[in-house]
């Protein structure tokens, strides 16, 4: 681990645009345009990887989230939207993918400053990600459709009954920090879509890449009013949002504590809500497999985004016949996952997304080992003199009891254990009130479609981890979520049914 320590952390210079971008005085994006807050209070803007503050952008008011849902609201009710043609829906939403991909080495870019991740990380996944999820539900826009049905209990031609798809309303919706531009994209694509408008939320941490994704959505050509971005405080902003009686819908990415919360006070005013909340997703190595392969896998599972990912592989369980080469596999991919300036060209992981967050991160490993955790790997927090960054680290000798094995770190830990057979590792793998993501790796074809069948998550990955597309429907069991994104049911989620009976 020597290497680690004598990496040069220091933050590599910003672009020009990006230098003027974050240089912009703070304000909303409402109807189209830029406009300043009722208040001046803003939140700044930190980079991860020097604990720099680098800009500001506005806390938003009660009266600016109200401003934002009427912009919403009007554009919703005169349908200036969702009366526009779907090939014309379609058009508008991959003009923003074009856009985006035009301007995608400086969204990359902004990614890496505001999250701390790695640029070519943020260049390879986050942002070709937002603009596949535009895409692949533009074309849902010229596909949602209802269905003629015929009564069960009347004769044939006594009525003329139909249902119709119709846009759900205005959409508020609030995204966490981990994968910010992605994130938005994946909230805003199935409700622009459906003929939904939208006030959307970045979170507190991490709010630029939303505001750059505004800067372009007057020049895709929306009509005003209907993608709105407000940035600002989740007890505050996000509050008012949840609360607000011209929402009709919730759509929230986060943790599951404000999950529930968010349930709860969207349920006053009968709101629908999805939610796409935490995990601990285990990852079940088998005897058979391929260890170097597995290895790297079961490395990336965790610590890309530095494990701040709701799927993170974040309880490894290997059989006892490869335990020791599986965990020797990762301390030698480990190097590879070195924590290094978000800028730093090769950078894999970067840093932690804040002090709070870092302080979490490692609070989590020293209870780990007072509770009896030994450290395999890492446990360490390398320091350039302001940034926020851990090792790679992997935590042993670990019980089913620990908060280390129970609770979502959301960072580079994993938890290590060993099995003995198939039925037992289902068990401890569905020992959690997370069901969101889980790994399997091995070559049996059988054992592999078993634990498919066995384990209670939203998404079972079979010798792969995280793949995540947007054809492909995501959601969470148990206390990870209510509902899904992407694919049909995610374009379904924005979507009210209407059945129409009509007497002959
Ligand atoms: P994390 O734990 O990952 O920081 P949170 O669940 O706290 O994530 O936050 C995710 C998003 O939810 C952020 O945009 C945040 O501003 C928002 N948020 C936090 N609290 C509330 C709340 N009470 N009501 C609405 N939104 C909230």
């Amino acid at each position: 681990m020597n290497e680690m320590t004598t990496i040069d952390r220091t933050q590599r210079a910003y672009s020009p645009a990006a230098q003027a971008f974050l240089a912009r005085k703070p304000a909303l994006f409402i109807n189209n345009e830029w406009v300043s807050s009722s208040h001046d209070k803003v939140i700044e803007v930190e980079d991860p990887t020097s604990g720099k503050i680098v800009g500001h952008v506005v806390d938003a008011s009660d009266r600016d989230v109200d401003r934002a849902v009427a912009a919403a609201r009007a554009a919703f009710d005169d349908g200036r939207w969702s009366g526009l043609p779907p090939m014309v829906r379609d058009r508008t939403m991959n003009r923003l993918a074009d856009l985006l991909e035009a301007n995608a080495d400086l969204f990359a870019e902004l990614e890496a400053i505001d999250n701390g991740k790695a640029k070519g990380m943020a260049g390879a996944v986050d942002v070709p990600g937002a603009i596949s999820q535009l895409r692949f539900m533009a074309g849902w826009a010229s596909k949602v459709a209802g269905e003629t049905t015929a009564p069960y209990t009347m004769p044939a031609g006594a009525v003329f009954s139909y249902t119709l798809k119709e846009p759900v309303g205005v959409c508020a919706q609030i995204v966490p920090w981990n994968f910010p531009l992605l994130m938005a994209a994946l909230k805003i694509a199935p409700a622009l879509a459906a003929g939904c408008t939208i006030v959307l939320k970045p979170a507190e941490q991490t709010s630029i890449t939303a505001l750059k994704l505004a800067d372009l959505v007057a020049e895709a050509g929306f009509p005003a009013g209907v993608l709105n971005v407000i940035t600002g405080n989740g007890h505050t902003a996000g509050d008012r949002m949840v609360k607000h009686p011209d929402v009709d819908k919730i759509a929230f990415t986060g943790s599951t504590e404000i999950g529930k919360l968010i349930n709860r006070n969207a349920t006053e005013t009968l709101k629908h809500v999805t939610l796409e909340l935490g995990g601990k997703s285990p990852v079940v190595v088998m005897p058979d497999v391929d260890v170097a392969a597995t290895a790297a896998g079961v490395s990336g599972a965790i610590w890309f985004n530095a494990g701040q990912v709701c799927v993170a592989g974040s309880r490894l369980y290997a059989h006892r016949s490869v335990f020791d080469q599986v965990l020797e596999g990762m301390a030698q991919n480990a190097p590879f996952w070195a924590p290094r300036a978000s800028l730093d060209p090769e950078a894999h992981m970067g840093a932690i997304i804040s002090k709070e967050q870092h302080d979490k991160v490692m609070g989590y490993i020293e209870a780990g080992k007072r509770d009896g955790a030994s450290v395999a790997l890492g446990g360490d927090a390398p320091s350039n003199g302001g940034g926020y960054f851990v090792n790679p680290t992997i935590l042993v000798d670990v019980n089913p009891q620990m908060s280390v094995v129970r609770e979502e770190i959301f960072g580079p830990v994993v938890v290590a254990q060993r099995f003995d057979d198939l039925d037992e590792v289902a068990r401890e793998a569905n020992n959690t009130c997370y069901g969101l993501g889980a790994g399997v790796w091995t070559k049996d074809a059988t054992t592999m479609l078993k634990l498919a069948g066995k384990i209670k998550a939203g998404t079972v990955w079979g010798n792969c981890h995280a793949v995540i597309d947007a054809a492909l429907p995501f959601g969470g069991y148990k206390e990870s979520g209510i509902g899904h994104e992407q694919g049909r049911l995610g374009i379904e989620a924005y979507l009210e049914t209407k059945t129409v009976i009509i007497q002959m």
